[in-house]
């Protein structure tokens, strides 16, 4: 893992925004960083090094994982122990970033009055989420296989969504094949979402059982060696009527338009309106109610987001997904869902499973 020049990337960052250190308390972030898995750890990042502090729970763990920092356990709160050492260390007073998008106000006060006058707490938005946009080469070998894990499931869905099973079933069937073959843990709570179900975006897996001639929309992911995989496929019960296919057809068509958009250079916002251009040529385009895609890596839902308003540029090396869907309240709804990585000259999708209708 690329843990030092991570480090140094993020130093470059605290130098333009005049901070003496940064304490790093999101546990994504301090993962990518040092490489802790743990759950109660913070990292304090100067110009000159790394210290990264745990409780004695964690005293072997931290030994094995932790890399390019010094590690220091002491009896108390990550926090508590951080402000503890800057006050042993500081000569003067430090500009300390945190990540405000995380730390809670409690948290904040706790620490502004342990430190007194030894330091200001700057509050910092996006700083390593910023460099983790950007995946290295270790990140997107770890990226493919979390994907191919995630493809592999697939079989699963098909073996098991019938005619009056439980949704909950296809899903937990599906989650026992996918820790079966190694992942840690489901990136999300599987969404299998059937008959009028369909129609809510996030219509987790239920009690409710498949009906004949409606859509199920399958959207689910894995965790694979700290990396998310997240791909959606929409089935349908029986044989599709018409209309049941001119929506999953118009769908994939706003599918394959949003990826062949996804280049270096072009905005987030021109991959949303990719797709939504294609669905709005047919009127459904009031239908796709969400944005078309996010980023995705150690967190399921990371930057940048795909969506209508934002201006990112994409860059080689980012991993996205691409996912319209249409949803028509009470009826049914369709989506799919790839995850791509932009390369230098375009992209390449990672999520293999076929796109066409599968109907059970
Ligand atoms: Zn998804
Ligand atoms: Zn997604």
């Amino acid at each position: 893992m690329y843990f030092a020049r991570r480090q140094q990337s993020l130093r470059a960052v605290l130098e333009k925004q005049r901070l003496d250190a940064i304490l790093i308390t999101h546990a994504p972030n301090i993962r990518y960083l040092c490489g802790f898995t743990g759950s109660a750890g913070a990292l304090l990042l100067t110009a000159r090094g790394a210290t990264f502090f745990t409780d004695g729970r964690y005293r072997e763990q931290s030994k094995t994982e932790v890399r390019n920092a010094r590690i220091v356990v002491r009896p108390k709160s990550p926090l508590e122990s951080a402000s503890e050492w800057l006050l042993e260390k500081a000569k003067t007073q430090l500009r300390v970033g945190i990540e405000s998008d995380h730390v809670s106000v409690a948290a904040r006060d706790r620490l502004t009055s342990a430190l007194g006058s030894k330091a200001r707490l700057i509050p910092t938005s996006m700083l390593v989420e910023r460099l983790r946009m950007i995946k290295d080469a270790d990140e997107i070998q770890l990226m493919r296989q979390a994907a191919a894990l995630g493809d592999s499931l697939f079989a699963t869905i098909l073996q098991t969504a019938r005619v009056g099973v439980p949704e909950i079933e296809v899903a937990a069937a599906l989650e026992y094949e996918a820790k079966k073959k190694g992942a840690q843990e489901m990136a999300f709570g599987t969404i299998i979402a059937s008959g009028a179900r369909s129609a809510l975006p996030h219509g987790r897996a239920s009690q409710a059982t498949i009906q004949a001639n409606g859509f199920v929309v399958c959207d689910f992911g894995v965790i694979l060696t700290g990396y998310c995989s997240d791909m959606t496929r929409t089935l349908f019960m029986g044989r599709p009527s018409a209309e049941a296919r001119r929506i999953y057809d118009a769908v994939l068509e706003a599918q394959l338009a949003g990826v062949s958009a996804v280049r270096p250079g072009a905005t987030a916002a021109e991959i949303d309106q990719a797709a939504r251009k294609s669905l709005k040529k047919i009127g459904l385009a009031k239908y796709f109610t969400h944005s078309t895609g996010h980023g995705v890596g150690l967190e399921i839902h990371e930057a940048p987001r795909l969506a209508a308003t934002s201006q990112e540029v994409l860059q080689p090396g980012m991993i996205i997904t691409v996912e319209p869907g249409v949803y028509i309240p009470g009826k049914w709804g369709v989506r799919i869902e790839d995850t791509v990585l932009v390369t230098e000259t375009g992209h390449e999708i990672l999520t293999h499973t076929i796109k066409e209708l599968s109907s059970c």
